[in-house]
């Protein structure tokens, strides 16, 4: 079996830019990631949004980075491997592992972590109606912008996505109704203040959806006013959910990491406790974490400076500057 020095799971942007820096520093890298495309929060969750802090883009689209940073990974050759999920784990005589995945052995003498918020599971909507409706009205991952062109859309949460779902939403809908439980938002203020004034959106808070309605596709919303028990029949072509998504490290929490609830506790170098095994990007814990794709560039940074001189001692000492490097081909 071909061994490998670095395995990376997931292929989100961070999974992503820890591809290309390792094999852009020679070391024999793979990739896998368990969605059929790469790109991951960036692609499945916002692809369609504006991103506006990663360094050197002032401002990208959410799947153009993702475009960037797959064309970046590529241009060394890392081996890449997607639909699959990586499930258990092997530790060899020698020290190396076996990546046992849902189609596949890999072996590898290093791994880094980079599963993020893991298989996506969506909040779901409370009524059992919605469950009528998914894809067929009610989303929990967004489709592309065209597609509410001229449609009266719900969208339901009181976070930065709902709000920020909901202002993108409004410059194809014909009318956006933001519906949320509480009576403040927990996402930026400035946000709250651009719907409260844009004229396709309307604001429904201490409200919540208690039914969905509608015979082949969602037609209609039916809403609770909690002040005063109220409820209002609300026309509606779509319903965006925008209520968080549950971290799941799935089948890799049983691989003996220590834990901080669902994410991976590293240190300095994003060592895991076992050896060989480091973590980055939204996936870790750590004091003074924030999960941003800038910090998880990072952390992917760190841990592959120190992974360059677990697989051979005599490099220790971080990665070189890249501008020393001799680029033969891209
Ligand atoms: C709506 C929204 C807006 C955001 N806006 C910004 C922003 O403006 N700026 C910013 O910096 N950050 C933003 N973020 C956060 C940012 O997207 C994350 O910090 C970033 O995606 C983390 O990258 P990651 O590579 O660690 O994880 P992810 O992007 O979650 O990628 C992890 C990948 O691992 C794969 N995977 C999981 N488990 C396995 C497994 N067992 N086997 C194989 N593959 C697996 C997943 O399929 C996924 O593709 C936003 C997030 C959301 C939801």
């Amino acid at each position: 079996m071909d061994r490998f020095d670095v395995t990376i799971i997931g292929g989100g942007p961070v999974g992503l830019f820890g591809a290309a820096l390792a094999s852009l520093h020679g070391m024999k890298t793979k990739l896998i990631e368990s969605l059929p495309l790469l790109g991951g929060q960036l692609y499945t969750l916002y692809p369609e949004k504006y991103v506006y802090d990663v360094a050197g883009f002032p401002k990208i689209l959410a799947k153009d980075l993702a475009e960037q940073l797959i064309d970046q990974a590529l241009r060394y050759h890392p081996t890449v491997c997607t639909n699959q999920t990586v499930e258990n784990l092997e530790m060899l005589d020698d020290g190396a592992y076996r990546v046992h995945t849902s189609s596949e052995v890999h072996e590898t003498r290093t791994i880094i972590i980079t599963s993020g918020l893991g298989s996506f599971i969506p909040r779901k909507l409370p009524p059992p109606s919605a469950e009528r409706y998914i894809d067929r009205g009610i989303y929990y991952f967004v489709p592309a912008m065209s597609h509410f062109q001229g449609q009266r859309v719900v969208v339901v949460g009181g976070g930065d996505s709902a709000l920020d779902w909901a202002l993108a939403i409004a410059e194809a809908a014909s009318q956006v109704t933001l519906v949320h439980r509480r009576g403040d938002f927990r996402g930026q203020q400035e946000t709250v203040r651009q719907l409260q004034e844009h004229p396709r959106v309307s604001i429904r808070t201490f409200s919540e959806c208690i039914d969905f309605q509608g015979s082949t596709r969602l037609e209609s919303v039916v809403l609770v006013d909690h002040r005063d028990k109220t409820t209002h029949v609300l026309v509606a072509d779509a319903v965006v959910a925008a209520l968080g998504f549950l971290p799941d490290l799935g089948a890799l929490k049983n691989w003996g990491l220590d834990l901080e609830g669902s994410s991976i506790t590293v240190d300095g170098p994003m060592r895991t406790n076992r050896p060989g095994i480091y973590a980055a990007g939204d996936v870790v814990a750590y004091e003074g974490k924030e999960k941003l794709i800038a910090t998880g560039f990072g952390e992917i940074g760190n841990a592959l400076g120190h992974i360059r001189g677990y697989l051979d001692p005599k490099k220790r000492g971080g990665l070189p500057h890249s501008s020393n490097i001799k680029i033969e081909s891209p």
